[in-house]
């Protein structure tokens, strides 16, 4: 069985609720990028279609699992637009052919349905599954994974029982980054950055991606601390790493600002006040991040409010 670090209770509470059969049918996993929803939500799986009931990784139905072609198991990922679609019965992959699916009869007794970045689906998507999440056929699991759940439809969330995953501890980051071969030196100056995620330092561990990000805070302090003209241009991270990613760390590195640890490389001139206020923007930002704002405008034009009225 795979040991997934980190949330050893929510897992030890879902795993001991799949074995026993008490499991809830419609699930809700939220809590921050990656801190091992996904996996426990396809160990859940293993666990309930395991030959030997264990998760074992090496019966017929684990493997199956491991590689996708299990015909109980259906993982649904957001498309290269970062959209679950609504789509069509025939168009694998979104929501109307997920609900054709799950209303076929099952092979075996149980099935799993992994829904990941749930928040992903639009309100039509989300609308359509609200049936299949209130009354999901006998022996059918329908788990949603997200990283922003105030995004799904309350009527979505007060359907599901909700399990909150919570960050990684520094030692939890520590045993992934040495298992993923990063050395000693370069995580030690990540795991500040990375608020708990796996996903998060192994991004900040890519090439030139930390320094970018490094840049990109010098830029917003040094114009606070002597506004001159902000151009700075997030666009290149943000097309590498996505915008939540890039808003997510540019708050963790402005968090760093606030605890008594100051970093060598952190602005000395920067006092607390303001980086508290560019956390407020920066926390603006991400909530229009979905209404796909202009981000760059609008960092600018909350950076010289920010000045003109300090
Ligand atoms: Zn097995």
């Amino acid at each position: 069985m795979t040991q997934i670090v980190g949330n050893t209770v929510q897992q030890s509470i879902l795993l001991h609720a799949a074995t026993n059969n008490i499991l809830p049918h419609s699930l809700l996993f939220s809590g921050l990028e990656g801190i091992g929803k996904k996996l426990c939500a396809v160990k859940l799986a293993k666990t309930m279609l395991c030959a030997s009931g264990n998760a074992c990784n090496t019966c017929p139905s684990c493997r199956q699992i491991d590689h996708a072609t299990h015909p109980d198991v259906i993982i649904i990922e957001p498309n290269e637009k970062g959209n679950i679609p609504i789509g069509t019965d025939d168009q694998e992959g979104s929501i109307r052919w997920l609900i054709g699916r799950v209303n076929l009869a099952s092979l075996n007794q149980k099935r799993v349905i992994i829904i990941n970045d749930a928040h992903c689906m639009n309100i039509q998507s989300q609308n359509a599954l609200l049936k299949t999440i209130e009354e999901p056929p006998a022996h059918t699991f329908v788990i949603l994974i997200s990283s922003e759940r105030n995004q799904l439809l309350p009527t979505i969330r007060s359907r599901v029982t909700e399990y909150v995953f919570h960050p990684l501890s520094d030692s939890d980051l520590v045993s992934i980054l040495h298992k993923s071969g990063i050395d000693r030196q370069t995580y030690d100056s990540i795991i500040p950055v990375a608020g708990g995620s796996a996903s998060y330092a192994l991004t900040l561990a890519r090439d030139s991606l930390f320094s970018q990000l490094k840049e990109a805070y010098s830029a917003i302090a040094g114009f606070i601390c002597q506004p001159l003209v902000f151009s700075y241009d997030l666009s290149p991270i943000i097309h590498e790493i996505g915008a939540y990613r890039t808003i997510d760390l540019l708050i963790n590195i402005f968090r760093l600002h606030c605890t008594k640890n100051m970093l060598p490389w952190l602005h000395s001139e920067l006092d607390q006040t303001h980086a508290v206020e560019i956390i407020k923007i920066l926390l603006e930002l991400r909530k229009g991040i979905s209404r796909n704002i202009n981000i760059r405008m609008a960092l600018k034009g909350m950076l010289y409010s920010l000045c003109f009225t300090k």
